[in-house]
């Protein structure tokens, strides 16, 4: 049979805040355990929570960037369980009134609807030792998340696994540059549940959905996504159904497993906090967070695309990371090519930085970057050379302008010094210069152009000494 695929996201990600989301430990990971807690964040009996105002102008600024609506009211609700990770037994979430609703995202032609972004607090992390026994670390514990829950159960909405990786991409890209969230994901700064299910296609009754809980990293969503539709698929078309459940991804292993058959909202008994107040947000709060918001991805790339004339592909490769387009428009407020820069930056200092999982530093300072385009382009220094003296000054902090002059590579050869080598390399090459003027394979012109290199140690530019050795063929 054939079925129509519905997925819902439920994405959490770390904000990046000075302070937790009710108290004033450090947000920071890394630290020894269980140095960044009070007892507040770790639930002692009379602790009193007070909100983090920041958090919750990050929270506004994560929905102003992808065009949620602000409720003017929001609620902090505790939501109940218990779990070794989380210490008081609840944590405080919202569920009536958000502080985003409403919003989108544009995934390939369909603008995917967004319910709703909310504001929570983390939970402490449990450490599973060698020795078989389990440790808690409390620190993460009231750091403030945002979790994310898209519109499934309408249209459009997301229906196949790579649909689901280009949203988590671009919102990913969004909370980066919208500077809410780092978005680390081997850090387990952002984490999806998934939730999927099946219906007969053209079906307007939607299926029962299974959830997957808090997969880390895009891949391993894929997998997931696209093990969990086959598994469905075998139950229906063997005529049987499917039960509502949350499963445990297993990416090892590549298969899921049934954790525990669905809890509902009920179930958490969730009830306004009642040592937090409501949260009155107006529109000075909005309005200042509006104008203090950075560039977005969109609006970067129609500049790019727009005012630089850069294509597509190439916008999308430097936006594909934050410092890289960053460095971009550093590099252009001291050398305004951007073209020529946005060429070096797509390639050689792309391939210096990829990473399997991401992207690393760069490691040249854009002054040094400036000089070598520069002198390609004023024809000082051949591309060749330029590249050599990057790759040497790469992570060091060597300078371009002294390591090319020290190894000798500007160009500064003298014409008639130049002619004199040409006609050399011309007449010591009879055979070669005959075979070029029959066939005009370039090739053999490149050859010719790289024994006047060799003879020049490089210092002469290329296309001068092509054209040179062109003429003297041709004459
Ligand atoms: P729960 O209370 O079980 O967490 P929610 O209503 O919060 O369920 O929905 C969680 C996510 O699952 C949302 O993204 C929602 O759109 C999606 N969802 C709801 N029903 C379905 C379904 N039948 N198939 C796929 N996704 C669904
Ligand atoms: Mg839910
Ligand atoms: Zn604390």
């Amino acid at each position: 049979m054939n079925y129509d695929v519905v997925i819902g996201l439920e994405v959490h990600a770390e904000l990046k805040t000075n302070t937790k989301c009710f108290c004033s430990c450090k947000n920071e990971s890394g630290n020894e355990p269980n140095t960044n807690c009070c007892p507040v964040c770790v639930g002692l009996p009379g602790a009193l929570p007070v909100l983090n105002k920041f958090a919750v102008e990050q929270t506004i600024r994560a929905g102003l960037a992808l065009g949620f609506e602000i409720n003017k009211t929001a609620i902090f609700e505790r939501k109940n369980y218990f779990y070794p990770d989380l210490s008081k037994a609840y944590q405080i979430s919202q569920l009536v009134k958000p502080i985003c609703i409403n919003g989108s995202l544009r995934v390939g032609e369909k603008d995917i609807p967004i319910n709703r972004i909310h504001l929570e607090e983390d939970a402490g992390k449990l450490v599973h030792a060698n020795d078989g026994s389990t440790l808690v670390d409390y620190n993460r514990g009231g750091v403030p998340l945002i979790e994310l829950v898209t519109e499934a159960l309408q249209e459009p909405h997301i229906e196949t696994a790579d649909e689901a990786i280009e949203f988590l991409e671009k919102l990913r890209q969004v909370y980066i540059y919208a500077g809410v969230a780092d978005c680390l994901i081997e850090k387990g700064q952002m984490r999806a549940d998934v939730n999927v299910s099946l219906k007969p296609k053209g079906s307007k009754e939607f299926g029962t959905k299974v959830e997957m809980k808090n997969i880390m990293g895009f891949k391993s969503v894929h997998r997931a996504i696209q093990y969990e539709i086959e598994r469905q698929r075998d139950i229906l078309d063997d005529g049987g159904k499917i039960e509502q459940e949350t499963r445990k991804w297993d990416d090892d292993k590549g298969i899921s497993f049934t954790l525990r058959t669905k809890e509902n909202s009920q179930d958490y008994r969730y009830f306004p906090d009642p040592d937090l107040l409501a949260v009155e947000i107006d529109d000075s709060i909005i309005e200042n967070v509006k104008n203090t918001m950075p560039m977005l991805p969109q609006e970067l790339k129609n500049k790019y695309m727009q005012e630089y004339g850069l294509s597509e592909y190439d916008a999308d490769v430097l936006l594909q990371f934050k410092h890289v387009s960053d460095f971009y428009n550093d590099c252009l407020s001291g050398y305004n090519q951007p073209k020529t820069v946005c060429n070096w930056l797509t390639t050689e200092i792309m391939a210096r930085i990829k990473t399997e999982t991401g992207a690393g530093p760069i490691l040249i300072s854009k002054q040094n970057l400036i000089w070598l385009m520069k002198n390609v382009d004023d024809k000082k220094i051949n591309r060749l050379s330029a590249k050599e003296v990057l790759s040497q000054i790469w992570g060091t902090d060597l300078n371009a302008e002294e390591e090319a002059k020290r190894q000798n590579l500007i160009i500064d050869i003298d014409t008639s010094a130049l002619d004199g080598i040409v006609k050399q390399v011309v007449e010591n090459n009879a055979n070669v210069v005959s075979q070029f003027k029959e066939t005009g394979d370039s090739k053999i012109l490149n050859f010719l152009v790289g024994q006047v290199m060799k003879e020049t140690r490089g210092k002469a530019n290329a296309g001068d000494v092509m054209a040179k050795i062109k003429d003297i063929v041709n004459s």
